[in-house]
């Protein structure tokens, strides 16, 4: 009795310390350690049942940075009180599987003394390095205090002042730049005010219309980064309706919470563009069920609109490891974007109906050859391509963009701040050589690039191939001082100019010239 009374003292005071030092023992982890301001923004998630601490409650935290809530705790508790320890102490049939005994003479089994490890498993082991991935935590939600909007009302940038920004970055399609920057100011400027008293501003998202490669993923990647709002790019096409092969509509929103560092608070208030949204159209004359086109349409409409939903952290499926996040899309702004081919025929069909009887042939000519045809969209064409009136609602500014011409496709390689030929010159700086591109040469570039109709996609690839022997030769010779690309070397008749820097002639440069072939 004596004895039973001093374990439990023991036991008791063990308890009473623990708090302390474990804590003290967790200070060389950097994922343990409480006491650090930064990971005080993560929210404990238990081990056992994967809820963040917002959901199941304070957490018993445990050595190697283990949470467990108190439902698991108990359970855990319930269940092994329904164990039979008496086999542990002496002749176990199983051994303390951390420390068998090898030396007893107890074939195959070792043999166990004192107390057993009760962790069969071991934790630390399920955990990889025994740290919870950073990528599976959640930030812990601010209370009202000391939560503040991202993009304060007064700093928000006046829609000129973000249109001049992407000018410096996006060539040409003026119209969608300022379009983009007017509703996005709005959009911000209604988050930061929070609600509105009566009049409750709608959320602006946007449709993006434009063949590809015309700039809309890159006007949305630029716009992201010049607010620094987090921005999670998705592709429809692999968006299929839920429990269905495919992406849920929410991992849409699971990545963006990636893209926010695993900050709920600055997910809410970020862009998600959504890229190939016409592949998500009403499928005609299907009998089956049309899992990732219409489907995929109605799920995304409470999405759109403003919901909350429950996305899982770090990972793109719910499953019983993976911690959940409560994620309302109120305030983020959806931008979709797509090429919707054939769309022109549709609009030209309701122009040419539209249009008087008498002069029909007339006009027929004159919309076939409008080039910016895109431009005169309406929601009904949109409707008609596949889209549902619904969707179409949520999506209350559209904005048409224009293909590439030969002229923007020379300004996009070399005006925006990252222009290729920027890139290239300053690599080949590096080496102390100039790169020069004669204005010929871009022209045959945009032409080469305007055959392939994959807009200025097609410009870097193009570049890359010519770059490659000048990347390749120009190293091999310190005496070169700059290097012309001319409109012979892209067509294939003839070399860039290489010019010899003056203070430095060696005697290989006739090598050099011979052996790559070029004019000097
Ligand atoms: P899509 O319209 O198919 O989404 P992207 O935005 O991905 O096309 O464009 C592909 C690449 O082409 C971008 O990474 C960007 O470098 C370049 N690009 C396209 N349009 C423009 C533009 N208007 N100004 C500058 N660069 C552009």
């Amino acid at each position: 009795m004596q004895d039973d009374n001093d374990f439990r003292e023991v036991v008791m005071g063990d308890n009473e310390k623990s708090d302390d030092t474990l804590e003290n023992k967790d200070s060389n982890n950097v994922n343990k350690d409480n006491d650090n301001n930064n990971d005080n923004e993560y929210e404990d998630v238990c081990f056992v049942c994967r809820r963040p601490e917002s959901k199941a409650g304070k957490m018993f935290h445990m050595p190697n940075n283990i949470c467990i809530c108190d439902d698991c705790m108990q359970k855990t508790m319930d269940a092994m009180s329904q164990f039979d320890y008496g086999n542990f102490t002496g002749n176990s049939p199983f051994g303390n599987p951390q420390t068998p005994d090898k030396s007893v003479n107890n074939p195959g089994f070792g043999n166990f003394k004192g107390f057993p490890n009760i962790s069969f498993v071991n934790l630390n082991d399920l955990m990889g390095d025994g740290t919870i991935p950073g990528r599976q935590r959640i930030k812990k939600k601010k209370t009202e205090g000391e939560s503040a909007p991202i993009i304060d009302l007064k700093n928000i940038p006046a829609p000129h002042k973000i249109k001049a920004s992407l000018d410096e970055y996006v060539v040409g399609q003026e119209y969608a730049k300022k379009v983009i920057s007017v509703a996005v100011y709005n959009h911000y400027k209604r988050v930061a005010t929070k609600t509105m008293d009566e009049i409750e501003i709608e959320k602006s998202n946007i449709l993006l219309l434009g063949p590809t490669g015309c700039g809309k993923t890159y006007l949305v990647k630029t716009l992201a980064k010049l607010l620094d709002v987090p921005l999670a790019i998705a592709d429809a096409t692999s968006l299929t309706e839920a429990g269905y092969i495919g992406d849920d509509i929410e991992s849409v929103i699971s990545k963006l919470l990636a893209a926010a560092d695993n900050d709920v608070e600055k997910a809410e208030q970020g862009i998600v563009f959504i890229d190939e949204i016409d592949k998500i159209a009403k499928k005609k004359n299907t009998n089956s069920r049309d899992v990732s086109g219409e489907s995929v349409q109605q799920g995304m409409l409470k999405l759109l609109e403003g919901t909350t939903v429950e996305v899982p952290v770090g990972a793109n499926s719910k499953n019983a490891m993976v911690p959940l996040a409560t994620v309302n899309t109120r305030n983020i702004l959806f931008i979709c974007g797509g090429a919707f081919p054939d769309l022109d025929e549709i609009i030209k069909e309701r122009l040419h109906k539209s249009s008087g009887m008498g002069f029909n042939s007339e006009l027929k000519d004159k919309y076939d050859k409008d080039a910016n045809i895109l431009e005169k969209v309406t929601t009904e064409d949109i409707r008609k391509f596949g889209m549902i009136p619904e969707f179409i609602g949520r999506l209350p500014i559209i904005c048409p963009m224009q293909g590439l011409t030969k002229e923007s496709m020379v300004r996009i390689l070399k005006e925006p701040k990252n222009a290729i030929l920027k890139q290239y010159q300053k690599l080949l700086e590096l080496d102390e050589v100039r790169l020069v591109f004669a204005d010929d040469a871009l022209e045959a570039i945009a032409e080469k690039a305007m055959k392939k109709d994959t807009g200025a996609r097609a410009l870097r690839s193009i570049i890359e191939e010519f770059m490659l022997d000048i990347m390749y030769e120009i190293p091999k010779d310190p005496s070169i001082g700059t290097v012309t690309l001319t409109k012979a070397y892209i067509e294939g008749t003839g070399g860039p100019i290489i010019d010899i820097r003056s203070d430095n002639i060696t005697g290989r440069l006739e090598d050099y010239k011979e052996a790559a072939g070029g004019a000097g």
